[in-house]
């Protein structure tokens, strides 16, 4: 039987999936990928790789164990009798002590857990599909991959904050995420035999994070302590003047729950705009505060980019990801617009049409394209830990 793995990718309200299979060389490659939504609209969806539709479904049971119980039966029986040698998953903190992925024991996951405080908003949605599964399938080897440990090649003074020094020791340092889809264009880069470039790594989601990489390492985030730093996000807002922070608890009395929903849920792009997160919409929109939030998100990612550089000490190569990165033309002009002073200048048409690389031939900065595959490097991870045999 061909060795079957299911590589979870949980987010905050859906989980993406993907079935790998090992080819001769003892490489995983997908062999379907899917989506998971609880609630009362829970639902399955998978396609193959060559986009033919493999279920759609409503699902009765929208909780946790349901909807994973679901898609566990969905692959062992409809999808072709696959018997799932191992399940890997992303999981947003690693904290201090996870870094490799791991085999997922009873006493790790509540390890993992434990990290909760450290990324309230994240960490649940992380846990529950690996406890689901515990619960449902007990003898099935579960391996985490943790999101934070891409940036864990970032050195002082990078990763540090300007804080009394103690607050460093009890792990309040700069953390960074998005690792397993940073990981993901690290690989490719190395492939393309391109690996030495001081590359800046664009992901452009609902979540938004830069990273400065060189020889497959990250030098430098945006994405902090938690993952509210950094750019302008759909719901987040990002950099904030701590000030702010202090006048909204002082001042107008915000509890730190109110506080933490304005921050994560109610910011960003939807904050600026009073209309939508999603930058489809907004682009789609004659309103001016639609365009207002869409400046701001450009400038911000501009700005950072060049900080980025300079952590580099020089830029040649920068790579858009992620559902805004890879499909709006419109933003990714706007921000090199912005940065035409490093050099960088697009080809209109290969930008218009999303090519790989989207740079002018004059351009001294090649910009590229480049779709992230987190559950490829999810299935590899699991490859890691448990062997091909
Ligand atoms: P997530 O972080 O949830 O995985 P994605 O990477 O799918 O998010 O990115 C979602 C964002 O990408 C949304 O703001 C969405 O509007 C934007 N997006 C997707 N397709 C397009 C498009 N064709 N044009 C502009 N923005 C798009």
């Amino acid at each position: 039987m061909n060795k079957t793995i299911l590589a979870l990718n949980a987010g905050s309200s859906s989980v993406k999936f993907g079935i790998c299979e090992l080819d001769r060389a003892g490489e995983p490659t997908m062999a379907a990928r899917g989506s998971l939504q609880f609630g009362p609209s829970a639902r399955i969806k998978a396609k193959a790789e060559d986009g033919k539709s493999l279920v759609d479904r409503a699902l009765p049971h929208g909780d946790q164990e349901g909807v994973i119980g679901a898609l566990l039966d969905w692959v062992e029986t409809e999808s072709g009798g696959r018997e799932i040698s191992a399940c890997g998953h992303r999981i947003v903190h690693g904290g201090t002590s996870f870094f490799d992925p791991v085999l997922l024991t009873p006493e790790r996951i509540d390890a993992v857990e434990a990290l909760t405080p450290l990324s309230p908003l994240h960490q649940p949605g992380s846990v529950a599909p690996i406890r689901a599964i515990a619960k449902l399938r007990p003898q099935l080897r579960q391996i985490g991959c943790f999101d934070t440990a891409f940036h864990r090649t970032i050195d002082p003074p990078a990763n540090r904050f300007a804080l009394p020094r103690g607050y460093e020791e009890r792990g309040i340092r700069r953390y960074g995420f998005h690792g397993l889809s940073f990981e993901s264009i690290a690989s490719r880069l190395a492939a393309e035999g391109k690996a030495d470039r001081r590359t800046v790594v664009a992901h452009l989601g609902n979540g938004a994070s830069l990273c400065a990489m060189r020889h497959g390492r990250s030098l430098d985030t945006t994405m902090g302590f938690s993952a509210l730093d950094g750019l302008v996000m759909g719901t987040r807002c990002g950099t904030l003047d701590p000030g702010v922070l202090l006048h909204l608890l002082q001042h107008d009395r915000m509890s730190a729950d109110e506080l933490q929903h304005v921050l994560y849920e109610k910011s960003g792009l939807l904050g600026v705009s009073g209309i939508s997160a999603d930058m489809r919409e907004l682009e789609a929109s004659a309103d001016p505060k639609a365009r207002e939030a869409i400046e701001l998100f450009v400038f911000r990612a501009a700005r950072e980019i060049a900080a980025l550089a300079n952590t580099l000490g020089g830029l040649d190569c920068l790579v858009f990801t992620a559902g805004i990165g890879e499909k709006s033309s419109a933003v990714r002009k706007a921000i090199c617009d912005r940065l035409g002073w490093l050099g960088i200048a697009l080809d209109e048409s290969s930008n218009l049409a999303h090519d790989p690389i989207i740079s002018a031939a004059a351009s001294t900065i090649e910009v590229k394209v480049m779709p992230a595959d987190e559950e490829i490097v999810i299935a590899r991870h699991v490859l890691e830990v448990i062997g091909t045999t």
